[in-house]
């Protein structure tokens, strides 16, 4: 790396990576990432299997419109000028095989209320009170490290009486979605409630999905999650960045407790300046470091704090007509089933027919997603027929059970696509398979990760690791604000406007 710039080696090309890089050639650093896998995005990324396009990633994009924090990194990264964004209409429509139950919680707030009213009239209160606090909690912005536009006197005192109002639900509202639908009477909207996200993330993210979803702050992305991520690689290569695929770190050089490069598993070495790691922060730290810097706090963390558990994606790429459903659906089923020791009573699934930019001429992809156990995969994995054998049993299971609510869905399969954990382990390298770093608790709100390793200088942390709850909101913005730092540190004035 040349010229009197600084230079900064990132590791690891996912969103918060590529947005670091991006960032750090705005504010003129000279910028070289490494990544992994074959491409950008991460776990934020679509494949193609057997001419399918397969999505791995978005079902809900927040901010995807004008008025948030957030879109004006979308903005800033040339995503908005080259991706269509689509008003998701519908959080998740919840169908229940055994009581033929059906509720699509939509964007339409009356609608959602008056229906869920109307299901549990003994919970009119508790419904009232939940969905006014998802509205006031759509008053909070992504922290994205200060706005490119100034924000005058009068927008300042708004924003402190908007926080004023909030405070109350966060103090409410932080336990887990489980512990929270205790107070529902009616199982059903129970059912519904609890099946927001998570069962162990705190109530308060849900809410704040939701108050975006009513004001029409929830989006999808046609053409599958790389669409969203391929524009931020063109902006980094038109910025003067270097993104190397096929590029593993293996070691962070450190000189005098000072970060000074990095070692590929190839053997070969690259010096920079600052180094950047917005990769997975388990191997970061114990691996890549030896476990020379890992501290208290970090080690706490790996002890006590619940990592997103590992998935598994079953997809279906369907021809001809089936029955159509809104973009993601909780679906109970009939009769539960087992994979491993874990008993699947229900079906998270993305159904994609709205979309005919991914897989144009009369097909559509039907994908399930389960929570699954990494050890069970990681022990399969040992043999090698014994795990593909697995992968394919899972799968006939469960288009048996799509049977139930896409009939006839069997014949019109021609392609199946199973990823597990290992297979999240393998592309991304993420401590034991965890798609989504650290769930979003009371605690974890409540103590921010540092983003610096005490004793060791010239080193930053970025991404979903660093930023507990993930996302990919959360993980462009943690790009930007790790530049910002580093410009501080820097004592620079940090700028987003392009050269
Ligand atoms: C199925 C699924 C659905 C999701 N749905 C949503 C959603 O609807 N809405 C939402 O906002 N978010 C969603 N997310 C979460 C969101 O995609 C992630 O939180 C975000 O993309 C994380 O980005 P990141 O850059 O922090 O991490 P990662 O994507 O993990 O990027 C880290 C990168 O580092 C690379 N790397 C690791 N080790 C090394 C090494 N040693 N050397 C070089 N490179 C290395 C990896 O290959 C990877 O590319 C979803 C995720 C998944 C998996």
């Amino acid at each position: 790396m040349n010229g009197n710039k600084k230079s900064i080696i990132i590791i690891g090309g996912g969103l918060a990576g590529l947005s670091a890089g991006c960032y750090a050639l705005m504010n003129r650093y000279n910028v070289r990432i490494f990544e992994h896998a074959a491409i950008p995005g991460g776990v934020c990324t679509s494949w193609k299997t057997d001419d399918y396009m397969i999505d791995g990633c978005i079902h809900w994009l927040m901010g995807h419109r004008p008025g948030t924090s957030i879109y004006e990194i979308y903005k800033e990264l040339g995503i908005v000028d080259a991706a269509r964004f689509l008003d998701a209409k519908s959080y998740i429509n919840f169908v229940d095989a055994r009581t033929g139950n059906q509720f699509e919680l939509t964007a339409d707030y009356e609608s959602t209320k008056d229906r869920l009213m109307a299901i549990s009239p003994e919970d009119k209160n508790t419904i009232e009170e939940f969905l006014q606090a998802c509205v006031a909690m759509a008053e909070l912005q992504i922290p994205i490290g200060g706005s490119s536009q100034k924000k005058s006197t009068l927008d300042r005192v708004r924003g402190l009486w908007q926080k004023r109002k909030i405070l109350k639900y966060l103090f409410k509202y932080h336990l887990p979605l489980k512990e929270y639908v205790k107070k529902i009477k009616n199982k059903w909207v129970q059912d519904i409630i609890v099946n927001l996200f998570l069962q162990d993330m705190t109530t308060l993210f849900s809410m704040l999905m939701l108050g975006y979803l009513f004001k029409n702050q929830l989006g999808i992305v046609e053409g599958g999650s790389i669409r969203f991520v391929l524009p931020i690689e063109k902006r980094l290569k038109n910025l003067g960045g270097k993104i190397t695929y096929n590029a593993t770190v293996e070691k962070i050089l450190v000189e005098n407790n000072t970060a000074v490069g990095v070692k590929l598993a190839d053997g070969s070495v690259y010096r920079s300046d600052i180094v950047i790691s917005a990769a997975d922060l388990h191997a970061t730290l114990y691996n890549m470091l030896n476990g020379k810097y890992v501290g208290k706090r970090f080690e706490y963390m790996f002890k006590n704090w619940k990592m997103f558990s590992p998935l598994m994606l079953v997809s279906f790429g369907v021809k001809g007509d089936i029955k159509r459903y809104p973009p993601v659906n909780v679906l109970f089923l009939k009769e539960p089933f087992k994979i491993g020791n874990t008993r699947i009573d229900r079906l998270l699934v993305r159904d994609y027919s709205y979309d005919k930019v991914m897989n144009p001429g009369g097909r559509t992809v039907i994908q399930a997603e389960i929570e699954t156990e990494y050890d069970y995969w990681m022990e399969l994995r040992g043999n090698e027929q014994a795990y593909y054998k697995e992968k394919d049993n899972v799968a006939h299971k469960v288009l048996d059970k799509l049977e139930d609510f896409y009939p006839g869905i069997k014949a019109k399969v021609e392609t199946i696509d199973v990823a597990t954990p290992y297979t999240f382990l393998r592309y991304t390298r993420n401590y034991r398979g965890a798609f989504e770093g650290w769930l979003m608790t009371g605690e974890t709100i409540k103590m921010p990760v540092p983003k610096t390793l005490y004793g060791l200088k010239n080193f930053y942390l970025a991404g979903q690791w660093v930023e507990p709850g993930g996302g990919v909101p959360t993980a462009v913005a943690s790009g930007r604000r790790i530049i910002k730092k580093i410009c501080y540190d820097d004592k620079k004035e940090f700028v987003t406007k392009l050269p």
